[in-house]
């Protein structure tokens, strides 16, 4: 049988053969453009029934971390939405397939997170499409470094902060009502909310938000049975990084300044999200689970 997530592996030394080399795209990025290709668990992802029957809606489902969190979540049985940019329908439509092979329901709901509008509709969408929703996964986020505070816009600050923190404040609102006891709401933070780069100032300061939303969010709906949690992951291959998310130089040797001597690949993400949506982690709230090839972190 060829490798699935439970196979007995060398950390350091999987995937340390996918060597990117200096690349553009422009924003967002497709999946279907990334050399090389990362690794969304397609042919790796083993599920064993851990969310079946659960309903979950995934923004940036389409491409990178949340593409592999998509296919692991309908692997475990989940019917599932995602969310994405309207350009971006190449990379939902083959991901879409990817559920559907698992025989769970899929919608795919593409839009604009800056628009407060599109983000309600999307929980009402996924509402009317799955039955119901009871797993939320803000993911989809926007970063374009800027090595000068000078060259950082007004209309990329906002849109940076609509994407990421607002997004989030709006589709959370929005699918409260729906979420039952025993429903979880996980965030996708970052490295950045720590130890941010001097290039990502407008994105470093959204994640911080993140995870400060996340705890405090989480001990408000705790007693209602909701938990909400954040992953933070390190340096992964997805098209954020060539589509303006780093200097192009800085791609070649992305997540070499980890313990782990690389960088991380989608799949090595969707695990920390099953676990934050699954009952399993019945105990876990407010927790930011760090996926980052070990670097320290508060
Ligand atoms: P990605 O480009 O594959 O996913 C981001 C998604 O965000 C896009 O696919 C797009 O669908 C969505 N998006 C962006 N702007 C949007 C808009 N205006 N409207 C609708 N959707 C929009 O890259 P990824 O790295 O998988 O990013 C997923 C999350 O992980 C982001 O929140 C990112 O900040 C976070 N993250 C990534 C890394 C990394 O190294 N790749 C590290 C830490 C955190
Ligand atoms: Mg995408």
């Amino acid at each position: 049988m060829s490798r699935d997530q439970y196979t007995f592996v060398n950390p350091a030394e999987l995937y340390s053969d996918i060597e990117p080399e200096k690349q553009h795209m422009e924003e967002p990025g497709l999946d279907a453009d990334l050399t090389p290709k990362a690794d969304l668990g397609e042919e790796s992802y083993r599920g064993s029934g851990r969310l079946t029957g659960r309903k979950a809606l995934i923004t940036g489902g389409d491409s990178g971390i949340g593409a592999a969190t998509a296919i692991a979540f309908a692997r475990e049985g989940a019917d599932v939405a995602i969310s994405y940019l309207p350009q971006e329908e190449e990379d939902a439509q083959r991901i879409a397939g990817i559920l559907k092979e698992a025989g769970v329901t899929v919608a795919q709901l593409p839009g604009d997170l800056r628009d407060p509008e599109y983000c309600r509709s999307l929980v009402a969408d996924t509402v009317s499409a799955l039955g119901g929703i009871d797993i939320l996964v803000n993911n989809g986020g926007k970063q374009i470094f800027q090595e000068s505070l000078a060259d950082l816009t007004d209309e990329q600050f906002d849109d940076t902060f609509k994407t990421n923190v607002y997004a989030m404040f709006w589709i959370t609102k929005a699918a409260l009502p729906h979420l039952p006891a025993g429903a979880s709401i996980i965030n996708t933070t970052s490295i950045q909310a720590y130890s941010p780069s001097e290039t990502l100032v407008d994105y470093a300061s959204t994640k911080a938000t993140i995870n400060t939303f996340t705890k405090a969010l989480a001990q408000q709906l705790a007693p209602q049975g909701i938990r909400v949690n954040a992953v933070a992951p390190g340096p992964i291959w997805t098209p954020l990084q060539p589509s303006d998310g780093q200097p192009q130089e800085k791609i070649a040797s992305f997540g070499e300044e980890t313990p782990l001597g690389r960088m991380g690949q989608p799949a090595e993400l969707a695990p920390a999200y099953v676990f934050l949506a699954s009952p399993e982690s019945s105990y876990v709230a407010g927790e930011t689970l760090n996926v980052n090839g070990g670097m320290p972190t508060p």
